[in-house]
């Protein structure tokens, strides 16, 4: 039942085809004598509202123009097939939504579009969720040119997901997500009541821009499903969507429902696979996988019951194990809702693959996973390796996959050799143009798609003078990617820098800047907060008698984004006022993509020059991707040099990896101390150190099948020659 118009409302509005004819000035009519087709612009949130109330097939709400704060936006609202109700901007991106802002839609045939959500976050579970609440759900309705850019919770263990998915024939296009950093997927359609169900929701044209490495489970770009309710079907379609570097962990995509189809999207340098992890009768097809030689790029990985992959273009993935280009897991024997189902009847036909570091068969393969593929066909594929080396690795018994008609350049496994023809001078036959989609085809084209780059470069120079607290006061002026140069001179900081974008600082000159801090902390990284020193002399001797102090830390206090610290040609020492005293040192819930260390040296450390070992929880979490260090030298450390801590058994990150290269340690760890304590990290790379007066590496493996390479170091001085000692807690 609606009720009349409110004078307010009537007063905005203006009529469709002749928008520049205000209505304003007119009588107040009924709401009943308003013809469909009405343009109503509104300037307020309780205007809004108000003609929200009121809203009758046909009409359009436009949103002013402007910035849009905590505006908690509901639209529940019925028009028709022939009339939908549509709410837009102003202009295409002329509205922002920023602050505390989220969007709920309920009711039938609606359209919103053009609104840009950034600079806040969402309070509640979701930015737009396809539904007012639980009992109220939308139906054949759209969300069509929409940016959510950066809009993630600060707290990066805050778990929220930027769009959600219910009810019916809902469909999501052209739309433009980047950045998200915070737990939860990206984007989820969920099963959860009925009313959800078969959905018939379209996913399309939509522009997925970078997602980084979230460091756990749970930063999935789509998920379709859960595990519960994964033997319904949903029956979305995801079509020519674009996935640029969403690398966030294992599963690009977690399909975990039935009867969905992946058609004609691409998936650009993306780290991980389209991940068909529960629910059955799944198409892909006419997909592009092209990682671009990227790390641990994949394409798909297939588990459970009529799964068909075909006619898709795999190109240049370097991904293996659980990220290769294609994977057929082993299935639990019986298995529970959330483990792994068997592989049964599935087709793996028509696919180019070219360039393909690994093809995974009867992959997982263990004690648990023992129940492998039944029924299933791979056949009429082409697998050009220019390499000439052997994709192919086996698990486990393949003889219910049956392999035919698959060309191949180079020499397959004895075990499935009857299904390929070998000949070495095989070419692609269908140009990867007419798979997937372009880029600029998807999102919107009023919003600019991120390039990649190193964020420490297009900025200017900064010139700093020795001195009390001017390197500080420099960084009060300084943008992102700005370098500051230090003259040659003694630089002593009081205060605790917090340092919100990425910077460099480096000598001006041949001449080492000395630098003295006198907090606990010299700089706290937070937000896109980012370091690289280049030939400075740090040392801790002016640091408080403090427990724990570190020249470098970060905070989860204004944002937890993904930080870069490099430290190059610099040297840190007398970092031993009292104790547990740190180079770089992560914060609970913080996370550094990358530390890179060159030509270094440390000494006199009391504690742990990266101490990187926080996330005690067994969540899965973690604190660093890549630790790697080269060339530095390292004496007088209580150590361990380097505390790195993944806890938790789940297989859904590809870190932490640490890697020490080339470089001298001597005088490391009192005690029983380790040179290095290695938890969980799931690659090690110890190579050509050398190493006296110090005792071995603890290596604890916890998850996933990490295989350490340690070569060519040479260990002196203690009595003992290994430099790494393994313990095994996986059962
Ligand atoms: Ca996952």
């Amino acid at each position: 039942m609606q009720r009349p118009m409110t004078a307010i409302g009537f007063a905005l509005l203006v009529m469709t085809g002749c928008a520049t004819t205000t209505v304003a000035s007119e009588p107040a009519q009924t709401a009943e004598a308003v013809t469909p087709d009405r343009k109503i612009i509104v300037k307020t949130q309780a205007e809004f509202k108000d003609m929200l109330k009121h809203a009758q097939p046909g009409d359009q709400i436009v949103l002013a123009n402007g910035t849009w704060t905590d505006f908690d936006m509901v639209v529940e609202a019925y028009g028709t097939a022939d009339a939908p109700i549509w709410i837009t901007s102003e202009t295409p991106g002329g509205v922002v939504l920023s602050g505390q802002s989220s969007l709920r839609i309920g009711g039938e045939h609606l359209i919103i579009s053009g609104l840009v959500f950034r600079d806040g976050y969402t309070p509640r579970n979701e930015v737009i969720s396809f539904r007012r609440d639980s009992d109220t759900l939308a139906r054949n309705s759209r969300v069509t040119e929409t940016v959510i850019e950066n809009y993630s919770n600060p707290d990066r263990t805050q778990r929220d997901i930027w769009v959600v998915m219910y009810g019916q024939n809902n469909r999501f296009d052209h739309n433009h997500m980047v950045g998200k950093l915070n737990s939860g997927p990206t984007m989820a359609v969920r099963l959860n009541t009925e009313d959800s169900q078969n959905n018939n929701h379209r996913i399309d044209h939509n522009y997925f821009g970078p997602r980084p490495v979230f460091g756990s489970n749970g930063g999935e770009t789509l998920r379709i499903g859960t595990s519960h309710y994964s033997l319904t079907d949903s029956n979305t379609v995801v079509e020519s969507n674009f996935f640029d570097r969403c690398s966030g962990e294992v599963e690009i995509i977690s399909n975990k429902s039935g009867g969905n189809t992946y058609r004609g999207n691409t998936f650009y340098e993306s780290r991980g696979t389209l991940t068909l992890r529960h629910g059955n009768g799944t198409l892909v097809e006419g997909n592009l996988f092209d990682g671009n030689g990227a790390l641990y790029t994949g394409g798909v990985r297939i588990i459970n019951a009529q799964q068909t992959i075909r006619e898709n273009y795999f190109k240049d993935l370097t991904g293996k194990r659980f990220s290769g280009g294609l994977v057929i897991m082993n299935g639990v024997p019986d298995s529970p809702i959330n483990r792994y189902h068997q592989v049964d009847g599935v087709v793996v036909e028509d696919n180019q693959f070219e360039n393909i570091a690994a093809i995974e068969l009867a992959e997982g393969s263990d004690t648990e996973r023992s129940a492998v593929p039944v029924n299933s066909a791979v056949r009429n594929n082409l697998f050009v390796n220019e390499s000439g080396s052997n994709p192919f690795n086996i698990y486990d018994d393949l003889s219910g996959i049956r392999f035919a008609g698959n060309m191949v350049t180079q020499p397959v496994p004895e075990a499935i050799q009857p299904g390929f023809n070998v000949d070495s001078s095989a070419s692609i036959t269908r140009n990867h143009t007419e798979f997937g989609i372009r880029r600029e085809e998807t999102g919107v084209s009023w919003y600019p798609k991120p390039t990649g780059g190193s964020p420490f470069e297009g900025g200017k120079v900064i010139s700093v003078s020795p001195g009390e607290n001017t390197i500080s006061a420099a960084l009060m002026s300084a943008e992102p990617g700005d370098r500051l140069q230090l003259a040659p001179g003694d630089y002593n900081e009081s205060t605790i820098v917090n340092l919100q974008i990425p910077v460099t600082i480096e000598a001006a000159s041949d001449v080492a800047p000395r630098i003295t801090f006198e907090r606990k902390n010299l700089f706290q990284l937070s937000s896109n907060g980012g370091l690289r020193l280049r030939g400075l002399n740090v040392s801790g001797q002016n640091a408080p008698d403090n427990v724990g102090n570190s020249f470098i830390s970060t905070t989860a206090r204004g944002g937890g984004g993904n930080h870069i610290v490099e430290l190059l040609d610099s040297q840190f020492e007398n970092f031993n006022v009292n104790r547990s005293f740190s180079v770089v040192a992560a914060a609970k819930g913080t996370f550094y993509d990358k530390i890179k260390v060159k030509r270094s040296s440390f000494s006199n450390v009391n504690g742990s020059v990266f101490k990187l070992d926080v996330e005690t929880d067994d969540f899965g979490i973690y604190n660093v991707e890549f630790l790697k260090v080269e060339g530095s030298q390292f004496s007088d450390i209580t150590g361990p040099v380097a505390a790195v801590y993944r806890g938790g058994r789940d297989e859904s990150t590809f870190g932490p990896h640490v890697t020490f290269k080339a470089s001298q340690f001597s005088n490391v760890g009192r005690d029983d101390t380790p040179l290095m304590v290695l938890h969980g990290v799931q690659h090690v790379i110890i190579e050509s150190n050398s190493v006296s007066n110090a005792n071995p590496v603890k290596f604890v493996i916890t998850t996933g099948k990490p295989k350490p390479v340690v070569t060519g170091n040479t260990v002196t001085g203690s009595g003992r020659t290994v430099i790494l000692e393994t313990t095994d807690l996986r059962k």
